[in-house]
Order: structure tokens, then sequence, then C-alpha cells
């Protein structure tokens, strides 16, 4: 059933008949309300933070003029709430950058081993500061893949980093790289990068919606924790860009495991 709103065209045939062209607009109507929702989330996002921006120097140029123990304090909320927006643009651009490039088949070697060594090392101070114990077990000869490296590292830095901050309580972080015969997701040999914490896990009811933009398994933390909402929206079009999957299992109170599905 084609759902047909507008009529595209009336026009006259041989024999006196007229013709009626309908135009399915179903999808087109659908894009324009994401592109609306958009919009106002973003909007949204970087009111809240402007908003704070603006009181706080309200504050400082009246009430806090002279009392230097507010200034300080607020001073340091207004950093906070720039370095927001900051992260907020950033992540706005890569999805922007992202989305472009999709249906470019990227094309560069990339050792995934020596990839995730990398990330890990440059993530282990965040670990380290939240108490959090990050084990990788990778195979030690190179395992190449035809990719992006700076997009795969990009994928694999959110995927911990998230493990790190909402997982974190489970006190570890387990990454790890294996070859598989065949994956029944992509119907083809596959390389799998599992990213597992033992942390609070995520309700079944917020699973499929996870990658979506600016969706938040629980609003509140994603916020206090610094969170965009946009870590997997990006994370989802850089594994669609390299032909793979995203498999996200998680059981409330035992942890989640996030499965980067790449074809070898
Ligand atoms: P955010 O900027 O909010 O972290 P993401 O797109 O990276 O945005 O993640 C979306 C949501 O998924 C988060 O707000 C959080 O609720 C949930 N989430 C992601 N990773 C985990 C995890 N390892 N454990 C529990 N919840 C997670």
């Amino acid at each position: 059933v084609v759902h047909c709103r507008y009529v595209n065209g009336i026009g006259a045939v041989q024999g006196g008949a007229v013709m009626v062209t309908f135009m399915d607009v179903t999808h087109v109507e659908h894009a324009e309300q994401m592109r609306r929702d958009f919009v106002a989330n973003v909007s949204h996002e970087l009111r809240t933070p402007l908003t704070a921006l603006m009181g706080f120097i309200e504050t400082l140029r009246g009430p806090a003029r002279d009392d230097s123990q507010a200034r300080d304090r607020f001073l340091k909320i207004m950093d906070d709430e720039s370095n927001r927006m900051n992260r907020l643009v950033g992540d706005l651009l890569s999805l922007n950058r992202v989305e472009s490039e999709e249906r470019v088949r990227p094309k560069e070697e990339v050792d995934l081993t020596a990839q995730l060594a990398s990330t890990l090392n440059s993530i282990r101070p965040l670990a380290e500061s939240a108490g959090v114990d990050l084990n990788l077990v990778a195979p030690k000869a190179p395992l190449i893949v035809a990719g992006d490296p700076d997009q795969l590292q990009q994928v694999f830095t959110n995927l911990i980093e998230n493990a790190i901050k909402y997982g974190g309580s489970g006190g570890i972080v387990d990454v790890s790289l294996t070859q598989v015969e065949r994956d029944p997701a992509i119907r083809a040999p596959a390389i799998h990068i599992q990213i597992a914490d033992k942390g609070p896990g995520i309700d079944s009811v917020h699973l499929p919606r996870l990658t979506e933009r600016f969706y938040r398994g629980d609003n509140h933390r994603s916020r206090e924790l610094g969170g965009t909402g946009l870590g997997l929206a990006i994370v989802k079009h850089i594994i669609n860009r390299h032909r793979g999957r995203l498999r996200i299992e998680s059981k409330l109170g035992q942890g989640t495991v996030f499965t980067v599905i790449l074809p070898r």
C-alpha cells in the first residue's frame, strides 16, 4: 500500500481521458520530520548550557561581583558548561562528517591489534582515575582490515569510554579482539571487537534505540557525566561505512557487552 497524499500532476491524455500521477511522499515527510526533530534537539541541547552561562554572567556582574568565593565557584560551572557546548559542537561535526562519508568505502590498511593497543593506552589514565581495570586480550600478530584508522579509533574510544563511564562501577572493562569463521549477521568471515563491562546494564526497552541521535538510556546520568547523546550514533555510522554491525547485549545488574563486527 502506497501512502499517497498529494496529487503530483493532472494532465489530459489522448481520447479525452485524464491522467493523474501520484507521488509517494511518505518518506519525504518522514525525512522532513526527522530533520525538524534533529534541529529541535540540537537547539535544546545548546540552549541549556547557554542559559546557564548567561545567568552566571549576570550574577557575576551583579550580586557576586565582590564575592571572590562565589566568583570562583561560578567560573568553574561556566567552564564546565562551555566544555559541554564544545563537546556537543565537536560531536555534531563528527556526526556530520561520518554521515557524509558513509557511502565512501574506506580503503586504508588498518592493523586492528596495534590500533586497539594504542586506543587503550590513551584511555588508561581515565580508567585509572575511575578505579577501573582495563584489560585487552588480542592476538600478537597484526590483524589487517580495510578501513579508516581515525574513524575506527573513534569507535573504540567511544565504546570503551562509555564502558568506563556507565559500567565502571563493576571495576573491570574487558576488551577483546577475535577472528570468527563466519558471523551470521554479516554472513561472512569476521573480526569481533568486544567491549564488556560488569556495570548496572541497560534496560531492554532502551536497547533498540540506543544508537539514535540524542537517545539516552538514563538522561540524568548521561548529562551528569557530560554525555552529548551522540556517541553511539557516530559509532553506528562509522560501522555502517565499514559494512559491519554493532551488537549490544545487556543484563540488568550484570553488565553490558558491545560487539563491533567487521568483515574480514
Ligand atoms: P552519551 O553521550 O549519553 O554517553 P551515547 O550515544 O554514547 O551517549 O550513549 C547513549 C546511552 O547509552 C547513554 O546515555 C547510556 O544511557 C547508554 N550506554 C552506553 N554505553 C553503556 C554501557 N556500557 N552501560 C550502560 N549504559 C550505556
